[in-house]
């Protein structure tokens, strides 16, 4: 029976990542033994210093409805924190707190986008981009690396991308899934394009600014004086401090696209929740270094996985130099049979891998880039070398 549903959301394709840790849930309730390398979410627990925080906030009464953009407690620590990190000056009526990282951007696609609009998608790009960019019936266009670039587009790719449709280009760095970051110059770079383009907008993904390694610096595409006008500074707590079902996420930017955002969010959701808040407050003002710890040990599993993978015939290997994620080219397996199964596409390789090695990963096709599968590394050691293990035996 088909149901009445509107066009909007028939459009929208479902997350590829969540389909596929559906899929490995259900073969794991079958029984089988699935490795499950497909989320991006640490492995690690809050840390006491911020869960401290929240119970003191529920022991203070913390229990009414919140200011629809955020405690002006969290905003003033939000405005420090861009200052303090990213040498960003934000006023308090230049930030909203939202439910997620997620929710920030979703706002932003819809306060800027019309009907008919091109979005530049960076690819690979974060799943979610194109599917909110189709809820507001926007064009997602995709611009497109792979390995042999590090997984970076270049100044003349953003140019040829460019119509005079575009309306936003949505970068991230660090990126998942490819855990590339892009350095000042590529971005100044990118930004030497758009100047040229003076009513395109920026919208910079920087929720894994603070997972880094081998030196790599992460930079914001607002802190170019050009571009600070028109680029939304998008940032969250999930990923850094472990903090994945809080739920808080803020964005800084031009205090008319702040002002449009509260008012969707006003409308939808309202302000999020109070206890998150109050503990979100302990930890964006928390030096870094309290969160090394886990930042040291994803450096750790980061070295051992790539070292694992480069030992695999026929697995090409990037070296990520943030977030959580490798991305390997696996097509040379296209067209080839493995264990009596062909392998057309990167979703036939990653569903190859949770059927014959029970190893749950994402197909790049959900990223923009086809040729590649996403393995996550927020895992534990042994998982990691168990699985990787496993890999090497299905596709030898
Ligand atoms: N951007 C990117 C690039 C992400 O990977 C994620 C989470 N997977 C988000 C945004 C959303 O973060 P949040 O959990 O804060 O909504």
């Amino acid at each position: 029976m088909s149901h009445p549903l509107s066009e909007r959301i028939k459009s929208l394709p479902a997350s590829a990542t969540l389909a596929m840790a559906a899929k490995a849930r259900e073969l794991k309730n079958e029984g089988k033994d699935i490795i499950g390398l497909s989320l991006g979410e640490p492995d690690f627990n809050t840390p006491d210093f911020i869960k401290e925080a929240a119970v003191e906030a529920i022991n203070a009464d913390y229990n009414s409805y919140t200011p629809v953009d955020g405690y002006a407690e969290l905003k003033e620590a939000i405005c420090t924190k861009f200052k303090r990190d990213n040498g960003l000056e934000y006023a308090s009526n230049q930030i909203v707190v939202s439910t997620g990282a997620k929710q920030s951007i979703a706002n932003v696609v819809q306060v800027l986008i019309n009907p008919g609009d091109d979005v530049l998608l960076v690819a690979p790009y974060w799943v979610s981009y194109s599917a909110m960019v189709i809820l507001a019936e926007g064009n997602p266009i995709e611009i497109r690396s792979g390995i042999e670039t590090d997984f970076k587009i270049t100044a003349e790719q953003l140019a040829a991308a460019i119509t005079p449709k575009t309306k936003l280009v949505m970068l991230n760095s660090p990126n998942n899934p490819s855990g590339s970051m892009y350095t000042k110059e590529e971005y100044e770079a990118l930004a030497a394009v758009l100047e040229q383009h003076p009513d395109i907008y920026v919208l910079s993904d920087e929720i894994y600014e603070h997972i880094h390694y081998d030196n790599a610096t992460p930079f914001s595409f607002a802190a170019i004086p050009s571009m600070y006008d028109r680029t939304i500074t998008v940032n969250g707590l999930a990923k850094a401090f472990a903090m994945t079902g809080w739920r808080i996420g803020y964005l800084g930017g031009p205090a008319w696209i702040a002002k449009a955002c509260t008012k969707i969010q006003g409308q939808v959701t309202s302000g999020t929740n109070c206890i998150a808040q109050r503990a979100a407050i302990t930890a964006v003002q928390a030096p870094v270094g309290k969160i090394k710890y886990m930042v040291d040990e994803f450096d750790f599993r980061r070295k051992r996985i790539i070292e694992l993978l480069e030992d695999i015939e026929g697995f090409e290997v990037n070296v990520p130099k943030g977030a959580f994620y490798v991305f390997p080219d696996i097509s040379s397996f296209f067209g080839k049979k493995l264990n009596g199964k062909q392998i057309e596409n990167a979703s036939d390789f990653a569903m190859y891998l949770l059927e014959e090695a029970n190893v749950a990963t994402v197909t790049g096709d959900a990223f923009g880039c086809p040729n590649n599968i996403r393995i996550s590394y927020a895992a534990s050691l042994e998982e990691i070398e168990e699985a990787i293990r496993r890999i090497r035996v299905a596709v030898s």
